[in-house]
Protein backbone atom coordinates (compact mmCIF):
# COMPACT_ATOMS: atom_id res chain seq x y z
CA UNK A 1 0.00 0.00 0.00
CA UNK A 2 1.86 3.15 -1.04
CA UNK A 3 1.15 6.11 0.76
CA UNK A 4 1.54 8.55 3.92
CA UNK A 5 -0.52 8.65 6.98
CA UNK A 6 -0.07 11.75 9.17
CA UNK A 7 -1.10 11.57 12.58
CA UNK A 8 -1.50 14.86 13.87
CA UNK A 9 -1.28 14.83 17.59
CA UNK A 10 0.87 12.98 19.46
CA UNK A 11 -1.25 12.13 22.51
CA UNK A 12 -2.62 8.50 23.75
CA UNK A 13 -5.00 8.71 20.41
CA UNK A 14 -2.73 9.81 18.50
CA UNK A 15 0.41 7.27 19.41
CA UNK A 16 -2.17 4.92 19.52
CA UNK A 17 -3.05 5.08 16.01
CA UNK A 18 0.81 4.92 15.02
CA UNK A 19 1.06 1.91 16.93
CA UNK A 20 -1.53 0.42 15.31
CA UNK A 21 -0.99 1.23 11.50
CA UNK A 22 2.56 0.47 11.83
CA UNK A 23 3.29 -2.44 9.32
CA UNK A 24 -0.02 -1.63 7.87
CA UNK A 25 1.90 -0.57 4.42
CA UNK A 26 2.16 3.36 4.72
CA UNK A 27 4.63 5.76 5.88
CA UNK A 28 3.70 6.97 9.29
CA UNK A 29 4.58 10.47 10.03
CA UNK A 30 3.19 11.74 13.47
CA UNK A 31 3.83 15.52 13.78
CA UNK A 32 3.57 16.30 17.61
CA UNK A 33 2.90 20.08 18.04
CA UNK A 34 5.03 20.10 21.59
CA UNK A 35 8.48 19.46 22.48
CA UNK A 36 8.08 15.56 23.34
CA UNK A 37 4.86 13.56 22.71
CA UNK A 38 2.26 12.58 25.51
CA UNK A 39 0.17 15.50 25.69
CA UNK A 40 -2.20 15.29 29.06
CA UNK A 41 -0.42 12.10 30.28
CA UNK A 42 3.78 13.10 29.97
CA UNK A 43 6.04 13.50 32.54
CA UNK A 44 8.95 16.05 32.75
CA UNK A 45 11.56 17.75 34.65
CA UNK A 46 10.11 19.91 37.48
CA UNK A 47 12.75 22.73 38.61
CA UNK A 48 10.67 24.08 41.08
CA UNK A 49 11.01 21.16 42.89
CA UNK A 50 13.79 19.44 41.54
CA UNK A 51 13.07 16.21 39.80
CA UNK A 52 10.55 14.43 37.49
CA UNK A 53 6.78 14.42 38.04
CA UNK A 54 3.90 13.63 36.05
CA UNK A 55 1.78 16.51 34.69
CA UNK A 56 -1.23 14.19 36.97
CA UNK A 57 -1.56 11.09 38.47
CA UNK A 58 -3.26 8.61 36.48
CA UNK A 59 -4.87 5.48 37.49
CA UNK A 60 -6.30 1.98 35.13
CA UNK A 61 -7.59 -0.65 35.43
CA UNK A 62 -7.30 -3.67 33.94
CA UNK A 63 -10.71 -3.57 32.54
CA UNK A 64 -8.71 -1.49 30.28
CA UNK A 65 -7.85 -3.46 27.57
CA UNK A 66 -7.24 -0.80 24.72
CA UNK A 67 -3.97 0.44 26.91
CA UNK A 68 -3.19 -3.25 27.89
CA UNK A 69 -2.77 -4.16 24.10
CA UNK A 70 -0.69 -1.12 23.43
CA UNK A 71 1.34 -1.65 26.31
CA UNK A 72 1.48 -5.27 25.36
CA UNK A 73 2.71 -4.20 21.61
CA UNK A 74 5.10 -1.37 22.73
CA UNK A 75 7.02 -3.05 25.55
CA UNK A 76 5.74 -1.00 28.21
CA UNK A 77 3.87 -3.73 30.48
CA UNK A 78 6.23 -4.24 33.02
CA UNK A 79 6.62 -0.71 33.74
CA UNK A 80 3.44 -0.39 35.71
CA UNK A 81 2.76 -1.07 39.05
CA UNK A 82 -0.41 -1.85 41.45
CA UNK A 83 -1.13 -4.22 44.27
CA UNK A 84 -1.94 -6.52 41.69
CA UNK A 85 -5.18 -7.87 43.34
CA UNK A 86 -8.30 -5.52 42.92
CA UNK A 87 -7.80 -3.35 46.51
CA UNK A 88 -8.63 0.10 47.21
CA UNK A 89 -7.76 1.90 50.87
CA UNK A 90 -10.47 4.69 51.83
CA UNK A 91 -10.19 7.20 54.49
CA UNK A 92 -13.32 9.41 55.41
CA UNK A 93 -11.86 12.36 56.57
CA UNK A 94 -15.67 14.22 57.49
CA UNK A 95 -16.48 10.64 59.43
CA UNK A 96 -13.30 9.48 60.15
CA UNK A 97 -13.40 6.17 59.38
CA UNK A 98 -10.85 4.27 57.15
CA UNK A 99 -11.68 0.42 54.95
CA UNK A 100 -10.34 -1.03 52.30
CA UNK A 101 -12.54 -1.93 49.25
CA UNK A 102 -11.26 -5.33 48.39
CA UNK A 103 -13.35 -6.87 45.54
CA UNK A 104 -13.66 -10.09 44.95
CA UNK A 105 -12.11 -11.24 41.49
CA UNK A 106 -14.72 -13.62 40.21
CA UNK A 107 -18.23 -12.16 38.70
CA UNK A 108 -20.24 -13.18 41.46
CA UNK A 109 -19.31 -9.83 44.34
CA UNK A 110 -19.14 -11.62 46.88
CA UNK A 111 -17.51 -8.77 48.83
CA UNK A 112 -21.02 -7.53 48.60
CA UNK A 113 -21.84 -9.69 51.66
CA UNK A 114 -18.81 -9.45 53.89
CA UNK A 115 -18.55 -6.34 55.72
CA UNK A 116 -14.77 -6.10 56.22
CA UNK A 117 -14.50 -6.10 52.43
CA UNK A 118 -17.48 -3.67 51.68
CA UNK A 119 -17.63 0.19 52.09
CA UNK A 120 -18.62 0.35 55.92
CA UNK A 121 -22.67 1.03 56.26
CA UNK A 122 -23.70 0.63 53.04
CA UNK A 123 -27.48 -0.99 52.67
CA UNK A 124 -27.63 -3.91 50.36
CA UNK A 125 -30.41 -2.02 48.25
CA UNK A 126 -28.12 0.69 47.70
CA UNK A 127 -26.80 -1.84 45.33
CA UNK A 128 -29.87 -0.38 42.81
CA UNK A 129 -28.02 2.74 41.80
CA UNK A 130 -25.20 0.57 39.56
CA UNK A 131 -28.77 -0.94 37.65
CA UNK A 132 -30.05 2.12 37.73
CA UNK A 133 -26.52 3.85 36.06
CA UNK A 134 -26.27 0.93 33.59
CA UNK A 135 -29.51 1.34 32.35
CA UNK A 136 -29.61 5.33 32.28
CA UNK A 137 -31.13 7.40 29.63
CA UNK A 138 -29.01 9.76 27.72
CA UNK A 139 -30.11 12.68 29.37
CA UNK A 140 -29.81 11.49 32.89
CA UNK A 141 -27.16 13.10 35.37
CA UNK A 142 -25.29 10.67 37.57
CA UNK A 143 -27.12 12.24 41.04
CA UNK A 144 -30.22 11.23 39.18
CA UNK A 145 -29.41 7.70 39.79
CA UNK A 146 -27.59 7.36 42.95
CA UNK A 147 -29.83 6.23 46.05
CA UNK A 148 -28.83 7.95 48.94
CA UNK A 149 -26.68 6.46 51.58
CA UNK A 150 -22.95 5.79 52.79
CA UNK A 151 -22.36 3.18 49.34
CA UNK A 152 -22.81 6.94 46.97
CA UNK A 153 -21.23 9.03 49.38
CA UNK A 154 -18.44 6.55 50.08
CA UNK A 155 -17.80 5.20 47.10
CA UNK A 156 -20.07 5.47 43.70
CA UNK A 157 -19.77 10.07 44.00
CA UNK A 158 -15.74 10.05 44.62
CA UNK A 159 -15.75 7.47 41.41
CA UNK A 160 -17.92 9.57 39.58
CA UNK A 161 -16.25 12.64 40.03
CA UNK A 162 -12.72 10.73 39.09
CA UNK A 163 -14.30 8.72 36.20
CA UNK A 164 -16.23 11.72 34.56
CA UNK A 165 -14.38 14.68 36.10
CA UNK A 166 -17.66 16.08 35.92
CA UNK A 167 -20.06 17.11 39.15
CA UNK A 168 -22.38 14.24 39.62
CA UNK A 169 -25.19 16.82 39.62
CA UNK A 170 -24.12 17.41 35.63
CA UNK A 171 -22.23 14.36 34.53
CA UNK A 172 -23.70 11.91 32.20
CA UNK A 173 -25.32 8.64 34.11
CA UNK A 174 -24.67 6.89 30.54
CA UNK A 175 -20.85 7.70 30.51
CA UNK A 176 -20.14 6.17 34.24
CA UNK A 177 -22.98 3.74 33.26
CA UNK A 178 -20.84 2.29 30.51
CA UNK A 179 -17.71 2.29 33.06
CA UNK A 180 -19.12 0.38 35.78
CA UNK A 181 -20.38 -2.29 32.53
CA UNK A 182 -16.79 -2.10 31.68
CA UNK A 183 -15.45 -2.88 34.94
CA UNK A 184 -17.25 -3.04 38.07
CA UNK A 185 -19.93 -5.27 37.15
CA UNK A 186 -16.99 -7.86 35.55
CA UNK A 187 -16.26 -8.66 39.12
CA UNK A 188 -12.38 -7.99 40.71
CA UNK A 189 -10.69 -9.67 37.88
CA UNK A 190 -11.58 -6.26 35.66
CA UNK A 191 -10.52 -3.99 38.17
CA UNK A 192 -7.56 -4.61 39.20
CA UNK A 193 -5.64 -1.09 39.58
CA UNK A 194 -2.23 -0.28 38.04
CA UNK A 195 -0.38 3.22 37.68
CA UNK A 196 3.32 3.75 36.05
CA UNK A 197 6.14 2.91 38.41
CA UNK A 198 8.32 5.35 37.28
CA UNK A 199 6.57 7.85 35.22
CA UNK A 200 3.83 8.04 32.68
CA UNK A 201 6.43 8.80 29.65
CA UNK A 202 8.75 5.65 31.01
CA UNK A 203 5.01 3.93 30.11
CA UNK A 204 2.98 5.31 27.43
CA UNK A 205 5.38 7.79 25.74
CA UNK A 206 8.78 6.29 25.81
CA UNK A 207 7.86 2.39 24.80
CA UNK A 208 5.74 3.42 21.79
CA UNK A 209 8.52 5.83 20.46
CA UNK A 210 11.36 3.13 20.88
CA UNK A 211 8.51 0.49 18.55
CA UNK A 212 8.11 3.22 15.98
CA UNK A 213 11.41 3.84 15.64
CA UNK A 214 11.84 0.05 14.57
CA UNK A 215 8.77 0.13 12.94
CA UNK A 216 10.77 3.15 10.65
CA UNK A 217 7.98 5.57 11.95
CA UNK A 218 8.79 9.33 11.19
CA UNK A 219 7.98 11.03 14.84
CA UNK A 220 8.37 14.87 14.11
CA UNK A 221 8.00 17.20 17.57
CA UNK A 222 7.35 20.35 17.31
CA UNK A 223 5.93 20.20 14.30
CA UNK A 224 2.30 22.33 14.95
CA UNK A 225 0.09 21.74 11.89
CA UNK A 226 -1.29 25.11 11.62
CA UNK A 227 -3.92 24.82 8.38
CA UNK A 228 -4.94 22.80 6.30
CA UNK A 229 -6.39 23.12 2.87
CA UNK A 230 -9.37 21.35 1.77
CA UNK A 231 -10.33 20.57 -2.14
CA UNK A 232 -12.94 18.75 -3.32
CA UNK A 233 -13.81 16.44 -0.43
CA UNK A 234 -10.37 15.83 0.91
CA UNK A 235 -7.37 17.25 2.77
CA UNK A 236 -4.69 18.00 0.13
CA UNK A 237 -2.12 19.62 2.06
CA UNK A 238 -1.11 20.44 5.79
CA UNK A 239 0.72 23.50 6.68
CA UNK A 240 3.43 23.06 9.93
CA UNK A 241 6.62 24.67 10.74
CA UNK A 242 8.33 23.49 7.48
CA UNK A 243 6.31 24.67 4.94
CA UNK A 244 3.16 23.34 2.94
CA UNK A 245 2.78 19.13 2.71
CA UNK A 246 1.01 18.59 -0.08
CA UNK A 247 -0.81 14.86 -0.33
CA UNK A 248 -1.56 12.90 -2.68
CA UNK A 249 -4.67 10.54 -3.21
CA UNK A 250 -2.66 7.37 -1.28
CA UNK A 251 -2.53 9.36 1.74
CA UNK A 252 -4.34 9.44 4.85
CA UNK A 253 -4.75 11.79 7.99
CA UNK A 254 -5.71 11.04 11.44
CA UNK A 255 -6.43 14.07 13.59
CA UNK A 256 -5.84 13.53 17.12
CA UNK A 257 -5.91 16.54 18.20
CA UNK A 258 -7.44 18.01 21.29
CA UNK A 259 -11.40 19.11 20.56
CA UNK A 260 -10.43 23.18 20.41
CA UNK A 261 -7.90 23.02 18.48
CA UNK A 262 -9.75 19.96 15.68
CA UNK A 263 -12.80 22.92 15.89
CA UNK A 264 -10.07 25.30 14.83
CA UNK A 265 -8.95 23.17 11.72
CA UNK A 266 -12.25 22.07 10.50
CA UNK A 267 -15.27 23.89 12.04
CA UNK A 268 -17.61 25.53 8.98
CA UNK A 269 -15.33 23.33 6.49
CA UNK A 270 -16.17 19.86 7.36
CA UNK A 271 -19.92 19.56 6.85
CA UNK A 272 -21.37 18.09 10.01
CA UNK A 273 -18.13 18.55 12.59
CA UNK A 274 -19.12 19.64 15.78
CA UNK A 275 -16.58 18.78 19.49
CA UNK A 276 -17.73 19.43 22.82
CA UNK A 277 -16.92 23.05 23.92
CA UNK A 278 -17.07 22.73 27.51
CA UNK A 279 -14.46 21.98 29.98
CA UNK A 280 -13.51 20.67 33.64
CA UNK A 281 -10.13 21.26 34.94
CA UNK A 282 -7.97 18.60 37.07
CA UNK A 283 -5.38 20.21 39.85
CA UNK A 284 -2.49 17.82 41.11
CA UNK A 285 -0.45 18.68 43.60
CA UNK A 286 3.30 17.45 44.14
CA UNK A 287 4.19 17.54 47.58
CA UNK A 288 8.32 16.89 47.58
CA UNK A 289 9.02 15.87 51.36
CA UNK A 290 12.57 15.50 53.21
CA UNK A 291 12.76 11.55 52.75
CA UNK A 292 10.67 8.88 51.58
CA UNK A 293 7.85 8.26 54.28
CA UNK A 294 7.79 4.30 55.18
CA UNK A 295 3.77 3.07 54.14
CA UNK A 296 1.82 0.79 56.31
CA UNK A 297 -0.71 -1.86 55.49
CA UNK A 298 -2.70 -1.54 52.08
CA UNK A 299 -1.33 1.89 51.73
CA UNK A 300 1.92 0.02 51.25
CA UNK A 301 0.64 -2.64 49.36
CA UNK A 302 -1.03 -0.28 46.93
CA UNK A 303 0.89 2.97 46.81
CA UNK A 304 -2.56 5.16 46.91
CA UNK A 305 -5.43 5.70 48.89
CA UNK A 306 -9.28 7.30 48.26
CA UNK A 307 -10.25 10.32 49.86
CA UNK A 308 -13.66 11.13 50.85
CA UNK A 309 -14.61 14.07 53.01
CA UNK A 310 -11.67 16.11 50.99
CA UNK A 311 -11.33 18.39 48.74
CA UNK A 312 -9.14 15.46 47.04
CA UNK A 313 -10.24 12.39 45.56
CA UNK A 314 -6.88 10.30 45.20
CA UNK A 315 -3.26 10.94 47.36
CA UNK A 316 -0.74 8.37 45.78
CA UNK A 317 3.20 7.82 47.51
CA UNK A 318 5.96 7.41 45.11
CA UNK A 319 9.44 7.95 46.72
CA UNK A 320 9.73 11.02 48.52
CA UNK A 321 6.60 12.61 46.44
CA UNK A 322 2.85 12.50 47.71
CA UNK A 323 0.78 13.25 44.83
CA UNK A 324 -2.82 14.75 45.26
CA UNK A 325 -5.54 15.10 42.82
CA UNK A 326 -8.26 17.15 42.53
CA UNK A 327 -11.02 16.44 39.62
CA UNK A 328 -13.96 18.62 38.53
CA UNK A 329 -11.85 21.00 39.87
CA UNK A 330 -13.34 23.96 38.38
CA UNK A 331 -15.00 24.70 41.43
CA UNK A 332 -12.08 25.55 42.83
CA UNK A 333 -10.83 28.21 40.49
CA UNK A 334 -11.74 31.60 42.32
CA UNK A 335 -10.08 30.05 45.78
CA UNK A 336 -6.13 31.33 46.49
CA UNK A 337 -3.83 28.31 45.29
CA UNK A 338 -2.08 28.56 48.64
CA UNK A 339 -4.77 28.68 51.05
CA UNK A 340 -6.03 25.71 48.96
CA UNK A 341 -2.42 23.90 49.14
CA UNK A 342 -2.61 24.47 52.98
CA UNK A 343 -6.21 22.90 53.87
CA UNK A 344 -5.31 20.29 50.89
CA UNK A 345 -1.85 19.43 52.94
CA UNK A 346 -3.88 19.12 56.36
CA UNK A 347 -6.21 16.32 54.40
CA UNK A 348 -3.04 14.70 53.32
CA UNK A 349 -1.74 14.75 57.20
CA UNK A 350 -4.83 13.26 58.69
CA UNK A 351 -5.51 10.46 55.60
CA UNK A 352 -1.24 9.72 55.75
CA UNK A 353 -0.08 9.86 59.49
CA UNK A 354 -2.03 7.02 60.61
CA UNK A 355 -0.50 4.48 57.86
CA UNK A 356 3.24 5.82 57.30
CA UNK A 357 6.07 5.01 60.24
CA UNK A 358 6.30 8.81 60.45
CA UNK A 359 4.18 12.00 60.88
CA UNK A 360 4.44 14.27 58.48
CA UNK A 361 5.62 17.61 58.79
CA UNK A 362 2.74 20.38 59.96
CA UNK A 363 3.55 22.55 57.20
CA UNK A 364 3.15 22.03 53.42
CA UNK A 365 6.67 21.14 51.94
CA UNK A 366 8.16 21.91 48.87
CA UNK A 367 5.05 21.93 46.44
CA UNK A 368 4.39 22.17 42.65
CA UNK A 369 0.61 23.10 41.49
CA UNK A 370 -0.16 21.44 38.18
CA UNK A 371 -3.07 23.10 37.22
CA UNK A 372 -4.18 21.65 33.67
CA UNK A 373 -7.47 23.97 33.05
CA UNK A 374 -9.04 22.15 29.88
CA UNK A 375 -7.69 18.21 31.59
CA UNK A 376 -11.32 16.83 29.74
CA UNK A 377 -14.43 17.87 28.48
CA UNK A 378 -16.98 18.07 30.77
CA UNK A 379 -19.17 15.01 30.72
CA UNK A 380 -22.29 16.20 30.21
CA UNK A 381 -25.39 14.95 28.58
CA UNK A 382 -25.29 18.21 26.27
CA UNK A 383 -21.48 17.73 25.33
CA UNK A 384 -21.04 14.51 25.13
CA UNK A 385 -24.24 14.82 22.15
CA UNK A 386 -21.48 16.78 20.49
CA UNK A 387 -18.78 14.10 20.48
CA UNK A 388 -18.10 12.98 16.71
CA UNK A 389 -17.55 9.65 15.46
CA UNK A 390 -13.89 8.67 13.89
CA UNK A 391 -15.37 9.10 10.55
CA UNK A 392 -15.86 12.76 8.67
CA UNK A 393 -17.31 13.94 5.41
CA UNK A 394 -13.74 14.08 3.93
CA UNK A 395 -12.58 10.65 2.54
CA UNK A 396 -9.01 10.80 4.16
CA UNK A 397 -9.52 12.26 7.12
CA UNK A 398 -10.52 10.60 10.31
CA UNK A 399 -10.85 12.01 13.89
CA UNK A 400 -9.28 10.56 17.26
CA UNK A 401 -9.43 11.43 20.65
CA UNK A 402 -10.66 11.40 23.95
CA UNK A 403 -13.36 13.79 23.10
CA UNK A 404 -14.69 11.91 19.96
CA UNK A 405 -17.64 9.53 20.89
CA UNK A 406 -16.02 6.57 22.42
CA UNK A 407 -18.68 5.85 24.91
CA UNK A 408 -16.12 6.21 27.03
CA UNK A 409 -15.32 9.59 29.11
CA UNK A 410 -12.09 11.55 28.67
CA UNK A 411 -9.76 8.29 29.84
CA UNK A 412 -6.24 6.66 28.16
CA UNK A 413 -8.95 3.76 27.07
CA UNK A 414 -11.03 6.15 25.20
CA UNK A 415 -8.37 8.18 23.98
CA UNK A 416 -6.46 4.65 22.62
CA UNK A 417 -9.65 3.27 21.81
CA UNK A 418 -10.27 6.05 19.45
CA UNK A 419 -6.75 5.93 18.03
CA UNK A 420 -7.45 2.36 16.89
CA UNK A 421 -10.78 3.22 15.48
CA UNK A 422 -9.74 5.93 13.45
CA UNK A 423 -7.06 2.84 11.87
CA UNK A 424 -9.69 1.50 11.33
CA UNK A 425 -11.83 3.76 9.81
CA UNK A 426 -9.51 4.71 6.69
CA UNK A 427 -9.16 1.07 6.01
CA UNK A 428 -5.46 0.24 7.15
CA UNK A 429 -6.32 -2.62 9.13
CA UNK A 430 -9.71 -4.18 10.22
CA UNK A 431 -10.60 -4.98 13.78
CA UNK A 432 -9.00 -8.59 14.49
C1 LIG B 1 -4.36 15.67 35.27
C2 LIG B 1 -5.02 14.57 34.49
C3 LIG B 1 -5.30 13.35 35.12
C4 LIG B 1 -5.91 12.32 34.40
N1 LIG B 1 -6.12 11.12 35.02
C5 LIG B 1 -6.55 10.08 34.29
C6 LIG B 1 -6.64 8.78 34.89
O1 LIG B 1 -6.38 8.61 36.08
N2 LIG B 1 -7.04 7.74 34.10
C7 LIG B 1 -7.34 7.91 32.79
O2 LIG B 1 -7.65 6.92 32.11
N3 LIG B 1 -7.28 9.14 32.18
C8 LIG B 1 -6.89 10.21 32.92
N4 LIG B 1 -6.79 11.45 32.32
C9 LIG B 1 -7.25 11.62 30.92
C10 LIG B 1 -6.17 11.25 29.91
O3 LIG B 1 -4.93 11.82 30.25
C11 LIG B 1 -6.60 11.81 28.55
O4 LIG B 1 -7.88 11.30 28.25
C12 LIG B 1 -5.67 11.41 27.42
O5 LIG B 1 -4.33 11.61 27.76
C13 LIG B 1 -6.04 12.25 26.18
O6 LIG B 1 -5.26 11.87 25.08
P1 LIG B 1 -5.52 12.50 23.63
O7 LIG B 1 -4.50 11.93 22.74
O8 LIG B 1 -6.95 12.34 23.29
O9 LIG B 1 -5.30 14.06 23.81
P2 LIG B 1 -3.99 14.91 24.18
O10 LIG B 1 -3.25 14.21 25.27
O11 LIG B 1 -4.44 16.29 24.45
O12 LIG B 1 -3.09 14.86 22.88
C14 LIG B 1 -3.22 15.77 21.84
C15 LIG B 1 -1.83 16.11 21.33
O13 LIG B 1 -1.96 16.94 20.18
C16 LIG B 1 -0.93 17.91 20.21
N5 LIG B 1 -1.34 19.03 19.36
C17 LIG B 1 -2.23 20.00 19.64
N6 LIG B 1 -2.37 20.83 18.58
C18 LIG B 1 -1.56 20.35 17.61
C19 LIG B 1 -1.28 20.77 16.27
N7 LIG B 1 -1.89 21.83 15.72
N8 LIG B 1 -0.38 20.04 15.56
C20 LIG B 1 0.24 18.97 16.09
N9 LIG B 1 0.01 18.54 17.36
C21 LIG B 1 -0.89 19.21 18.09
C22 LIG B 1 -0.82 18.25 21.70
O14 LIG B 1 0.42 18.86 21.99
C23 LIG B 1 -0.98 16.87 22.34
O15 LIG B 1 0.25 16.21 22.51
C24 LIG B 1 -6.24 12.51 33.04
C25 LIG B 1 -5.98 13.74 32.42
C26 LIG B 1 -5.38 14.75 33.13
C27 LIG B 1 -5.09 16.06 32.44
Amino acid sequence: MAGTLHIIGGGMAGLAAAVEAAGAGKHIVLHEAGRACGGRARSYEDRQIGCRIDNGNHLLLSANKTVFRYLAMTGGLDTLTGPREPLFPFVDLAEDARWTLDLSRGRVPWWVFQPHRRVPDMRLVELRSLQKLMSAKEDQTVAECLLPGAFSRRLLEPFAISALNTPCETGSAALLGAVIRESLSLGGEACVPWYARDGLSETLVDPALAHLRVMQAEIRTQSRIGSLDIERGRITALHGPEGSIPLTDDDFVILAVPAPVAASLLDGRVQGFTAPDAFESILNLHFRLAAPPRPLGTFAKSGFMGLVGSIAEWVFLRDDILSVTVSAANRFAEQDPDELARTIWQDVRHACDPVLMEALPDTPPQQRVVWEKRATFAATPEQNRLRPGPATALVNLALAGDWTATGLPATLEGAMRSGVRAVYTLGLRSPS
